[in-house]
């Protein structure tokens, strides 16, 4: 079968041959690949930056998210059966430690991710443990059940919080806060103000709903907002993994207001934690994954009743074939969502 591989310890990755998985443990699952789109976690194996040479062992089939079909069952497995289709989740438990067995299974102590610490799913089959899998509403079109992930990581940021007429700032337009912003006007969010500063990606944000968009390369976003709104808003949703989008971003939120921070730094930040957060009295949330699976169930729900629409936010449907052309987008940000069709 064809995958996408890192072969060797370097930048870059390759399609290339390998052999179809034969063996299944007991609870394991062969799915046979219909869509798989690309993550920046993809992205930072693919440039082979620090993070990736210190988790990714070579030789490994990358990729983790996706839309199939199970094809074959293990002998134990019992929640799904061939013929179903499914979306997985990346965040492989344990099922045993304190985390798992207390309802924080997303955040396992002995966690495993898709496609890092185990073969991924850029590949035509791929051995999945049923635990992670996810049967998603017939309704759904695959090229959106494909991003049901990333879609939970938005949904994740933006529940912690009641946004029931709450004005909102999200710093970051990538996919997961053009989802967001959706997400946000369904949970009732009266206003819904968005930081970016790349120009596609600002012509995204206001196609997906975005009630203001501030490109804080070329105004003060923190004047902006208090222009906007005398009290601030009323809670940060950080989605950009940039330090001064989140300075800034903690400085826009009212006193005693909420934040919800999904952006990775890549590490350390200096930001004076007194002044910003603990004397305004904000409540910070650290978010990690999607609850499993709370956060599917409403995944799930609001793409088969249509009260979100990633058509706006899947901007590119590719051949299999044609995955470096979508890496490439990936790398120039020119793009939402990329999904490959493997059908
Ligand atoms: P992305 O990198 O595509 O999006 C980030 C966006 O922020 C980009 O559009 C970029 O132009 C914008 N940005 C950069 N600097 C900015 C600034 N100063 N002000 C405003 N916007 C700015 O990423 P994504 O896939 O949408 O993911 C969003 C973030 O969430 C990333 O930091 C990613 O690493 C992180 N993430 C976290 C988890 C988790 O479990 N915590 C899971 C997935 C992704
Ligand atoms: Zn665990």
């Amino acid at each position: 079968m064809k995958a996408i591989m890192k072969q060797t310890a370097g930048p870059g990755l390759v399609m290339t041959e390998v052999e179809k998985p034969t063996e299944l443990g007991p609870r394991d699952v062969l799915v046979k690949i219909r869509r798989a789109s690309i993550c920046g976690t993809d992205i930072h194996i693919y440039k082979w930056d620090e993070w990736s040479q210190s988790r990714i062992i070579p030789p490994l089939i990358t990729g983790h998210e996706m839309a199939g079909e199970v094809v074959e069952v293990g002998s134990a497995v019992t929640q799904v059966k061939v013929g179903d289709l499914v979306a997985a989740e990346t965040h492989i438990p344990c099922e045993h430690c304190y985390q798992c067995k207390t309802g924080r299974m997303h955040i396992c102590k002995n966690l495993k991710i898709l496609g890092v610490d185990t073969n991924g799913i850029f590949a035509e089959y791929a051995v999945i443990p049923e635990t992670v899998l996810w049967r998603f509403s017939k309704e759904i079109p695959l090229d959106f059940a494909s991003v049901m992930e990333p879609f939970g990581n938005a949904i994740h940021t933006a529940s912690v919080t009641n946004l029931l007429g709450k004005t909102v700032l999200i710093t970051g337009a990538g996919p997961i806060g053009l989802m967001a912003i959706q997400v946000a006007k369904v949970a009732g969010a009266s206003t819904v103000i968005v930081s970016e500063v790349d120009p596609l990606r600002i012509q995204m944000a206001r196609e997906n709903g975005a009630d203001v968009v501030i490109n804080p390369a070329e105004k003060d976003l923190v004047r902006e907002v208090y222009k906007l709104l005398d009290d601030g808003v009323d809670v940060l949703l950080e989605m950009s993994g940039n330090r001064k989008a989140f300075e800034d971003g903690l400085k826009c939120v009212t006193m005693g207001g909420e934040v919800s921070v999904l952006g990775i730094f890549g590490g350390k930040i200096d930001i004076n934690i007194d002044a910003l957060l603990t004397m305004r009295g904000l409540t910070m949330y650290g978010i990690t994954g999607r609850r499993m699976f709370e956060t599917w169930r409403i995944a799930d729900e609001l793409l088969r009743t249509k009260k979100v629409d990633l058509s706006k936010v899947v901007t590119h449907v590719l051949p299999f074939e044609q995955w470096e052309k979508g890496f490439e987008s990936m790398l120039n940000k020119q793009c939402g969502k990329v999904v490959l069709n493997l059908d």
